[in-house]
């Protein structure tokens, strides 16, 4: 629960509270059983008028992301309600108060529980450096320097840990000679220019809201994507969610799936703070080699300051999406196609957006096809009213519902079967038991859920049309808390999707539910990029993204990964560099990804130069780039 809720909750209940203990004291009082004395009368309108003024500072600080001025709010109430359950379990204990004493003290145990728990979600900061202003960059990189410490800046924290961290990072405990950076209060957009249509931001905004941001301020309004959007401007493209940060999106070469448009393709210029701590800045028209090294490099080079971003004015898009058996999609998906039915590398190089969702578990092998294109003034009608329609009549989005109206219960439902499903090992007979039958359950189950349109209610692909940033990410409605989901994600050259599809259906036919899992697979694509290190540099991909429930027993990395990066070896792929990749020193690790970047080599040499110290080389990286 968010701290904003539970100041919410909270201020509501204590101005309901106090008038009614105010006015009607004695009547309460009378009713806990005791003789409700003149001296009993004044603490209760006492409490009251307290519990008003409780009120009205917890819904007025409900919007502040001041968390000094949270906490101390938080801790007041953990005093008072403290005090207050004690009080009236006491008296009732004592016969002054009935029963409803303990009633009265539950209520304000379980208040207190809330706090406690806002508490210690504000408490998660604990372990990060804070960051606020260039200078603090400066300050943290210089000190680095001078005591020799790691130093590494969390995002959002969607990429694997590893990945982020520095070496002996604990959520609960600050390593000595370590620091990991939090960008929470360096989130604005410093610079625009309407002329070129360019906004330089600061690192750590995030794309949109982030629901897990522990510091709790990464709501939309403050978000990169709901400024642009008021300034009549938009990114091209977008990633499957929006939670992450500017710098922590781009660094592990992040990017939505599309050929035609990309995020990257947006990126005008970096600022940057080396491990000389040195500001460095690149643009695509200065310091070039340092820009196309900058664009995707794990903050090895150094941390992200800011980043400017040439716009595209702010557009709206179309689309469906279309569940089949996989051979019978509308696109030929293991095939060379033809004139009525294209190819899968055909149809992602002709569609603006594209995702596929590919269940190839036995029994059910469907396809889940989503694509969208942006909107042209034809697409707009009497249903949709025209974009920026004025006040009274304005654009009238669909949104796309990946999961139905009633996500909530969908997602739990299916939370509570993947975890059951993932966790058999450990239920002895029954597990075994459901293990010998776990084919055939999970056949059932995913039937169910995963529906051809021609059995759907009503038949048919669901349409939608909407603003782009918000069906564009067509995951944020999956709740990271329930359904969280590991990946390993390889690139491989477009050209190669036939060959690519065609051996992992053979795979999974061969190998059953051990390779299919029980999960997903997604199949999508990406547009070329001039960052020497991103998984499509100079060349447009097909990315195969094998899903795992991160609940599952067991570590993927040794018993399920290694399966795909052995059979997609031969392909020539490319790691995402914020899912799991393979251990360097296997044959598909450090030596196979260096012959897979034509300027891996340069950009090691660039790393020494901005990082001799080895400041943000974790272990985890140094096996890929010391
Ligand atoms: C549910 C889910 C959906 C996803 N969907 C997609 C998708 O559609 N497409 C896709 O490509 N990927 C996708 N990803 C992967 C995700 O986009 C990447 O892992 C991304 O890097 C996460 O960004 P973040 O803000 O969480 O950064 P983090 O994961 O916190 O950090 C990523 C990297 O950036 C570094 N970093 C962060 N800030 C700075 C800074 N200021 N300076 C220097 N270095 C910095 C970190 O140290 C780390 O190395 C998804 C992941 C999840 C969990």
């Amino acid at each position: 629960m968010q701290v904003r809720t539970v100041l919410i909750l909270d201020g509501i209940l204590t101005i309901v509270l106090g008038p009614l203990f105010f006015f009607f004291g004695r009547n309460i009082l009378q009713f806990l059983g005791s003789p409700a004395g003149d001296d009993a009368l004044v603490l209760m309108r006492l409490y009251g008028g307290m519990l008003v003024m409780n009120g009205i500072f917890f819904l007025g600080s409900a919007n502040t992301t001041d968390n000094a001025v949270r906490k101390s709010f938080l801790y007041g109430s953990l005093v008072v309600d403290g005090i207050s359950a004690c009080v009236l379990a006491y008296a009732a204990y004592t016969g002054v108060f009935n029963g409803w004493g303990y009633g009265g003290a539950a209520v304000f145990a379980t208040v207190w529980l809330l706090f406690l728990f806002a508490l210690l979600r504000l408490d998660e900061l604990k372990v990060f450096t804070i960051i606020a202003s260039e200078d603090d960059i400066l300050a943290a990189v210089n000190q680095a320097r001078t005591k020799k410490m790691q130093v590494r800046v969390r995002g959002s924290a969607h990429s694997v840990d590893k990945a982020i961290f520095t070496d002996k990072f604990k959520t609960w405990l600050k390593a000595g000679n370590e620091m990991n950076l939090y960008m929470s209060d360096y989130d604005e957009i410093v610079a625009v220019d309407p002329k070129t249509r360019r906004v330089e931001v600061q690192a750590g905004c995030h794309l949109g809201a982030d629901p897990f941001d522990p510091a709790q301020k990464a709501i939309w309004e403050r978000s990169l994507l709901y400024k642009l959007d008021a300034m009549g401007w938009a990114l091209p493209d977008l990633g499957g969610i929006t939670h992450q940060t500017v710098a922590g999106f781009l660094m592990t070469g992040s990017s939505g799936g599309s050929v035609k448009y990309s995020i990257d393709d947006a990126i005008y210029a970096f600022r940057f703070i080396d491990g000389n701590g040195e500001i460095q800045t690149a643009s695509r028209d200065r310091n070039i080699d340092l820009f196309n090294a900058v664009g995707v490099s794990m903050g090895l080079l150094g941390v992200i300051s800011t980043v400017t971003f040439q716009c595209v004015p702010k557009y709206d898009i179309v689309g469906q999406e279309a569940t089949t058996y996989d051979t019978g999609a509308a696109i030929d998906l293991f095939g060379k196609g033809d004139k009525a039915r294209p190819s899968l590398q055909k149809f992602m190089t002709d569609t603006e957006y594209m995702r596929m969702m590919w269940w190839p578990q036995k029994g059910v092998r469907k396809a889940v096809v989503w694509q969208a294109r942006r909107m042209t003034r034809s697409d707009y009608n009497k249903e949709t009213n025209p974009p920026n329609g004025p006040g009274k009549n304005p654009f009238k989005p669909k949104p796309y519902l990946e999961l139905g109206e009633n996500t909530l219960l969908a997602e739990i439902g299916a939370s509570l079967f993947y975890t059951l499903i993932g966790n058999l090992s450990k239920l002895g007979a029954l597990g075994r038991f459901l293990n010998k039958h776990l084919s055939w359950i999970l056949t059932k189950v995913l039937n169910l859920f995963v529906v051809n349109d021609a059995d759907a209610k009503p038949p048919g692909p669901q349409k939608f049309w909407d603003h782009y940033y918000n069906s564009l990410p067509m995951d944020n409605q999956m709740r990271d808390n329930l359904m969280p989901t590991e990946f390993t994600e390889l690139w491989i050259p477009i050209e190669k999707t036939e060959a690519v599809m065609n051996a992992l259906l053979q795979h999974y036919e061969k190998n059953g539910l051990s390779a299919t899992g029980t999960y997903a697979c997604e199949i999508y694509a990406a547009k070329r990029s001039r960052f020497w290190l991103s998984p499509a540099y100079n060349q447009n991909v097909v990315r195969i993204d094998v899903f795992w429930f991160a609940r599952n027993a067991g570590n993927p990395a040794k018993t399920f990964y290694p399966q795909f990066w052995k059979l997609l070896k031969p392909f020539g792929f490319r790691p995402h560099w914020g899912k799991f990749l393979p251990p360097a020193d296997s044959d598909t690790g450090r030596e196979y990804m260096r012959q897979q970047y034509p300027r891996w080599d340069d950009f090691v040499k660039l790393r020494r130069k901005h990082d001799p110290q080895n400041l943000f080389l974790t272990r985890y990286w140094r096996d890929y780039f010391a």
